[in-house]
């Protein structure tokens, strides 16, 4: 372990783009596999931290969610995310979670959100930490998703949910019908936040400023190839949420080297760097903080203004 890497783990960080269903660790998935007397899951549970594609990592991400079914399953989520959080020192965080789909699946919803409210809140008090949920929507549900969305927040009020995230692949026409329950949101009092131009370019982010205005975009990466969209990024001040090892591996980007991080925040945009599904891509949020040192030359300086951007950036602020 190199010194530098003991310093960024040891400082308080901030992560603001993780989704819960992707940080499950596999100890999680044993101990919620004993309590339902299914065979236990192995060390293969998560095959390996590269994907073929994307809908090769979303069958991994499904085997997770079919392990989470009841009020109690949800509160070990949310508890042992918080103590996977301090473990980093990651002091603040605005999870997401993806509700309609587990409502999708069966689940009974107000056990879902009550639970993982429960565990997250046991976790808050034992590890010192404090987690802030965002609701997350997959686009190829449709409007509906979203406006069913917003009515738990409405039905089951629960503090810490501050925002509405738009996910899952990002297909032409995709945005529009996200137009009014974005408005809807924000007029509630929420942050919104689209992933956008993670495997699609500068068209599909313009059109996500002009049509849902988030306040922070998640990957944004695709931007590169459009000058006039990066100056636009700064003028505004959008930050992206970053996580290299996911573009890495979903082939987001053809390498490492590859990745715009370096380019991107030469260029004055804002950045925030984040794991995404850590447990899927095999990462913790010190070691993408490492990557920037090694692979793309981001001095101590820069690193302290990246850490310091997910505060800036975060609901809380
Ligand atoms: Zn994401």
């Amino acid at each position: 372990m190199t010194d530098d890497f003991k310093e960024i783990e040891k400082m308080e960080k901030a992560e603001l783009h993780i989704h819960l269903e992707g940080a499950v660790n596999l100890a999680t998935i044993q101990k919620i596999a004993r309590r339902k007397k299914m065979p236990r899951p192995g060390d293969d549970f998560y095959p390996n931290s590269h994907y073929q594609n994307f809908e090769d990592f979303t069958r991994v991400f499904e085997n997770v969610l079919a392990y989470f079914t009841s009020e109690a399953d949800f509160f070990d989520l949310g508890y042992d995310f918080a103590e996977h959080q301090a473990k980093q020192n990651i002091v603040y965080t605005e999870a997401s979670l993806m509700p309609h789909v587990h409502e999708m699946m069966g689940r009974d919803i107000k056990a879902v959100l009550e639970g993982l409210d429960k565990g997250l809140a046991a976790g808050e008090k034992d590890f010192g930490v404090k987690v802030r949920l965002i609701y997350s929507i997959s686009r190829m549900m449709g409007a509906q998703a979203a406006w069913a969305t917003l009515d738990y927040i409405d039905k089951y009020p629960i503090s810490r949910v501050v925002g509405i995230d738009l996910a899952g692949m990002e297909v032409k026409d995709s945005i529009l019908p996200f137009e009014a329950p974005f408005e809807k949101a924000r007029q509630m009092g929420l942050l919104t936040i689209a992933h956008s131009g993670e495997f699609s370019g500068s068209d599909h982010v313009g059109h996500t400023l002009d049509i849902l205005k988030p306040s922070r975009i998640g990957h944004g990466i695709g931007c590169c190839e459009d000058g006039s969209l990066v100056r636009r990024l700064v003028e505004e001040n959008v930050p992206l949420d970053i996580s290299i090892s996911s573009n890495v591996s979903l082939h987001a980007v053809s390498s490492l080297e590859a990745h715009p991080v370096r380019r991107l925040f030469d260029q004055g945009v804002k950045l925030t760097l984040n794991t995404d599904d850590p447990a899927l891509f095999k990462t913790s949020l010190t070691d993408q903080y490492e990557m920037l040192m090694t692979y793309f030359s981001f001095s101590r300086k820069e690193i302290l203004q990246l850490v310091r951007n997910a505060f800036v950036f975060s609901f809380n602020h």
